[in-house]
């Protein structure tokens, strides 16, 4: 069944429950990270079309200028690897430069990681499990460019741009809303329910140039290798903003449950010392990641599937984990993060594998513990993230680079499980 709601529920919440509904636990993981909230928002924003209020995908693409495909010595044009129809192989399409008007600043781009959240926007649609799909093909404009870990260097800013020049090299954060709503004047931009993500809602990094409605929205990243650095803006603010989460619930040297060792997982852990000090518990299904995260640094590592695993748990921690960071997000993660928590322990959900659970009731006042989500980050943490890496606290996380040009074959690659870690694409 395709997802499609003609009538909207009153607020994010209920859509987002809405499409789970039906739900029951999908094949494979839908998401890391940013993926969460791709869905909630891209779902919303159909069902905002549905009911007539127009398409808002547009707001910063809408000024580019649409020609042919690229052709040979146009070197100096915009080029961007788009797709024009849901599922289709990415192509090269031309466009002239962008100009920034007002606020605006626009980047020439190095280098922007191929994200898993990117084959499904291309597909058009989330596999919520059960035959459930959740149709998000109205939440953009086609021909569109994806990509959300954007790193380059300012090119041309508008007006009124005070900070930024050309020359300057940033990491460009891609969790933008509306620009004026209660949650955008806080700072709280990734919140926004009008949200203009790049390359999800609007244009994103798989091209030359990117257009930034605000020089608020880009961080340096000196010190850090171009290549690596778009990370900061995905699985590591994913990561981040959820391990300070976790932190509420954390005495300083307490530990820190990280459960699911994939790529958001992997930047957890590197994050976790560095900004919590606490010692870090990782638990996976698969030896395999458990090795790797004891390589990255992990403290204790359990496989989560073995049955002795919750008993060893209590008696390392002498009575449960102070704070937990759920990466996978389904029923089963989720149970066994919530029986790993010890006394007014805190769980963090931002894994989206799906499920549904039931919990006894009186668990949470006796053991006083908090289960909630969180989605990236906002423009603050990502300020004191960078920080930290800057400051040389987080070791880096494994990259490889391809050109621009293989766009279309990486995102095939990552569909088919072919990739480990993270391809950087390098106009
Ligand atoms: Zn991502
Ligand atoms: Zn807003």
């Amino acid at each position: 069944m395709i997802w499609r709601t003609r009538s909207p529920p009153p607020d994010v919440v209920s859509r987002y429950l809405l499409i789970l509904a039906g739900g029951s636990l999908p094949e494979r993981p839908l998401l890391a990270g940013c993926l969460a909230r791709s869905s909630v928002h891209d779902a919303s924003t159909t069902m905002h079309d549905a009911g007539g209020c127009g398409r808002r995908t547009g707001d910063i693409s809408s000024s580019r200028v649409r020609r042919e495909p690229v052709q040979a010595g146009e070197e100096d044009q915009m080029r961007s690897m788009q797709f024009d129809e849901y599922g289709a192989p990415l192509k090269a399409f031309s466009y002239e430069d962008p100009t920034p008007q007002g606020k605006e600043v626009v980047v020439r781009i190095e280098a922007c990681g191929v994200c898993h959240s990117d084959i499904h926007l291309h597909e058009g649609y989330f596999d919520m499990g059960g035959g459930n799909k959740a149709d998000v093909t109205r939440a953009r404009e086609l021909p569109f460019t994806l990509g959300h870990e954007i790193v380059g260097e300012v090119v041309a800013t508008g007006p009124g741009v005070t900070g930024a020049k050309p020359g300057d090299k940033r990491i460009v954060y891609p969790w933008i809303g509306c620009g004026d709503c209660p949650k955008c004047n806080s700072g709280e931009d990734q919140s926004c329910a009008r949200p203009r993500n790049l390359g999800v809602h609007v244009d994103g990094g798989y091209s030359t140039h990117v257009k930034i409605p605000d020089e608020k929205f880009l961080f340096a990243y000196d010190g850090i290798p171009t290549e690596l650095a778009g990370t900061y803006a995905c699985s590591g603010i994913t990561a981040y903003g959820a391990l300070m989460k976790a932190k509420e619930g954390a005495e300083r040297g307490g530990f820190i449950g990280l459960i699911g060792a994939g790529g958001v997982g992997m930047a957890g852990l590197m994050l976790a010392k560095a900004a919590i000090g606490a010692k870090t518990v990782v638990f996976d299904i698969d030896d395999a990641k458990l090795e790797a995260a004891t390589r990255a640094g992990a403290d204790y590592v359990f496989n989560s599937g073995a049955k002795e695993t919750r008993k060893e748990v209590m008696k390392l921690t002498g009575g449960g984990l102070s704070g937990a960071v759920d990466f996978v997000g389904s029923d089963k993660s989720a149970l066994f993060g919530i029986n790993a928590l010890g006394q007014n322990g805190v769980l963090v959900i931002i894994g989206l594998f799906g499920g549904a659970m039931t919990v006894p009731v009186p668990l949470f006042p006796l053991k006083g513990i908090t289960v909630r989500g969180s989605y990236v980050g906002s423009l603050q943490e990502m300020s004191d993230m960078m920080a930290l890496v800057r400051a040389g606290k987080v070791p880096p996380m494994p990259v490889k680079t391809r050109p621009l040009d293989a766009a279309w074959e990486t995102l095939e690659d990552l569909r088919h499980g072919k990739i480990v870690g993270r391809v950087v694409l390098t106009p």
